[in-house]
C-alpha cells in the first residue's frame, strides 16, 4: 500500500486545474482500497476517489483528504454473455471499444463522454438520449464499512446525479448491453463524434457542461450566450467562444479563475431570465459559489 504525500491534482483533472492532495494511492485490487478506506478512517481522514478529472474543479489551495485513483484490476474489463464487468476506473472509451469488439451495443452515448465508469455513476453521465441509468445494473460499492452491490434504484440514478457520496467507491459495476453489429456501432459513434466536434470545444481543456440545463425553454449553453458571455474571461479562464456552457483554461487559469466565471455567469443568468443555475460540474475542497 503506496500513499504518496502532496501529488499535485492539476495532473488529474482535464482543466488542468487544483492543488495537491493530503494522500494520494492508486488501489489495484478490492482488499487493497478496503485497506486504504479504513487507514483513512483510522486517521479521521477524508476519501475522494478522482476519475479522469473531467468533471471535477478542485480548490487551488489542495484538498484535505486521501484522494484514490482506481487502478490494475479496479479499472479493468470483462464482458460475460451481454454483460460488461467493468472496473469503477476503467475509461468508457475502453469499455465502449471492448463492447463494440463483442458486438454489444447500448454504450455509444458514452463515446465523447471523456471519463470513467465510476465517474459515470457517480453523476449519472449522459449525452444523445443515453445514460448510466440506462445500462446499469448493479455496482458494488465500497466503504470503510465494506463492500456491497447496489441496484441502479438504489444508487438512485437521476438527471446527472446519484445518490453516491465522498467515502463511497464505484469498485466494479455490470452493464447490461445490448447485440448490436460492430460496423453499426462504429457508424453512430463517428456520427456522435462529428455532432459533438461541430457543437463544442473539443480541442480546448475543460470540465465538460458547466451547468445542468434548468427548467427553460432555453439551454444553460443558450441562455448564458444570450447574456453576452461567450468568450468573457477572468484571469486564465474563459467562457468558450464557441459553446457558452464550457469554461475553457485558455491560459494558466486557476480553479478560482473558474469560480468566479461561474459565479458571474450565474449572476447574469438570474438577473436577466431569474434562473438559479445548478452547477453540474462536482467540487472538491471546500469551494462555493456566493448566494444570489
Ligand atoms: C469535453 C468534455 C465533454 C463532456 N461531455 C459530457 C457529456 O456529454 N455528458 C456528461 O454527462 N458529462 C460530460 N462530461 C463530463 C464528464 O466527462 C462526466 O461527468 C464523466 O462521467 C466524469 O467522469 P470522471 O471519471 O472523469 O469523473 P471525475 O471528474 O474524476 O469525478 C467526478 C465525480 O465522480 C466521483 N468519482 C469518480 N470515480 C469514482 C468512483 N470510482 N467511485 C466513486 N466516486 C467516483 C468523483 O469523486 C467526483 O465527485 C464532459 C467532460 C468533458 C471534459
Amino acid at each position: 500500500m503506496r500513499i504518496e504525500e502532496g501529488v499535485e491534482l492539476a495532473r488529474h483533472t482535464t482543466l488542468g486545474t487544483g492543488g495537491p492532495a493530503k494522500a494520494f494511492a492508486r488501489p489495484e485490487s478490492q482488499p487493497e482500497l478496503e485497506e486504504l478506506l479504513r487507514w483513512a478512517r483510522a486517521r479521521s481522514l477524508g476519501v475522494a476517489v478522482v476519475g479522469l478529472g473531467s468533471n471535477l474543479l478542485v480548490a487551488d489551495a489542495g484538498v484535505d483528504l486521501l484522494v484514490l485513483k482506481l487502478a490494475g484490476e479496479l479499472a479493468a474489463v470483462e464482458i460475460e454473455g451481454d454483460v460488461l464487468r467493468v472496473g469503477g476506473g476503467a475509461a468508457n472509451a475502453v469499455a465502449l471499444h471492448r463492447a463494440r469488439a463483442a458486438g454489444l451495443g447500448a454504450f455509444e452515448f458514452a463515446c465523447a463522454i471523456p471519463g470513467t465508469i465510476g465517474g459515470g455513476i457517480w453523476m449519472n453521465a449522459g449525452a444523445y438520449g443515453g445514460d448510466f441509468a440506462g445500462v446499469l445494473e448493479r455496482a458494488l460499492v465500497a466503504t470503510a464499512d465494506g463492500s456491497g452491490w447496489l441496484t441502479a434504484a438504489e444508487l438512485g440514478l437521476s438527471y446527472r446525479h446519484s445518490a453516491l457520496r465522498h467515502g463511497q467507491v464505484v469498485l466494479r459495476a455490470e452493464l447490461r448491453l445490448r447485440p448490436r453489429p460492430p460496423d453499426e456501432i462504429k457508424a453512430d459513434v463517428r456520427e456522435l463524434n462529428a455532432r459533438r466536434k461541430a457543437a463544442q470545444p473539443t480541442n480546448r481543456r475543460t470540465f465538460g457542461s458547466v451547468f445542468k440545463n434548468p427548467d427553460h425553454e432555453l439551454s444553460a449553453g443558450r441562455m448564458l450566450e444570450a447574456c453576452g458571455l461567450k468568450g468573457h474571461r477572468i484571469g486564465g479562464a474563459q467562457i468558450s467562444p464557441k459553446h457558452a456552457n464550457f469554461i475553457e483554461n485558455a491560459n494558466d487559469a486557476s480553479t478560482a479563475n473558474a469560480i468566479a466565471l461561474m459565479a458571474e455567469a450565474r449572476r447574469r443568468a438570474h438577473e436577466q431570465y431569474g434562473i438559479r443555475l445548478e452547477h453540474e460540474v462536482e467540487f472538491l475542497g471546500g469551494l462555493e459559489l456566493p448566494d444570489l
